[in-house]
């Protein structure tokens, strides 16, 4: 499994967070903070904007390192993805994803 692909199977090489992190790019963290705040009507900072991917080393988002159930999930079951979970295909949060990105699913198979 491509290590840049999310415990979800999200891919963390196309997220602006990982993108803006690994090119240095403040313009684009500038940008993104200000999509994730309306989108998630939270107060983001463009500083808040650094992470090297879901199941790598290095910095993560505030959500994704804090709050992200489904990390912290598979993480504590020491699976190297979703994919190795029984109860991947009724398990809700994980299935809504699925559903808006296709690729998701695609990416664990
Ligand atoms: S873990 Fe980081 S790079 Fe991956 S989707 Fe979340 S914010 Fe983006
Ligand atoms: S229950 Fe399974 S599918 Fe749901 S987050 Fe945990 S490891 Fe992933």
């Amino acid at each position: 499994m491509k290590k840049l692909i999310a415990y979800c199977g999200l891919d963390c090489e196309k997220c602006d967070a990982y993108i803006a992190t690994i090119n240095i790019d403040n313009n684009l963290r500038e940008k993104t903070a200000k999509l994730w705040s309306k989108l998630n009507n939270t107060p983001i900072t463009p500083e808040m904007i650094n992470c090297t991917g879901c199941r790598t080393e290095g910095p993560k988002t505030f959500f994704c390192s804090n709050m992200c159930q489904i990390r912290k999930c598979a993480k504590s079951k020491n699976f190297e993805t979703c994919r190795d979970c029984a109860e991947l295909s009724i398990y809700q949060i994980v299935s809504q994803i699925h559903k808006n990105n296709k690729d998701a699913l695609k990416n664990l198979k």
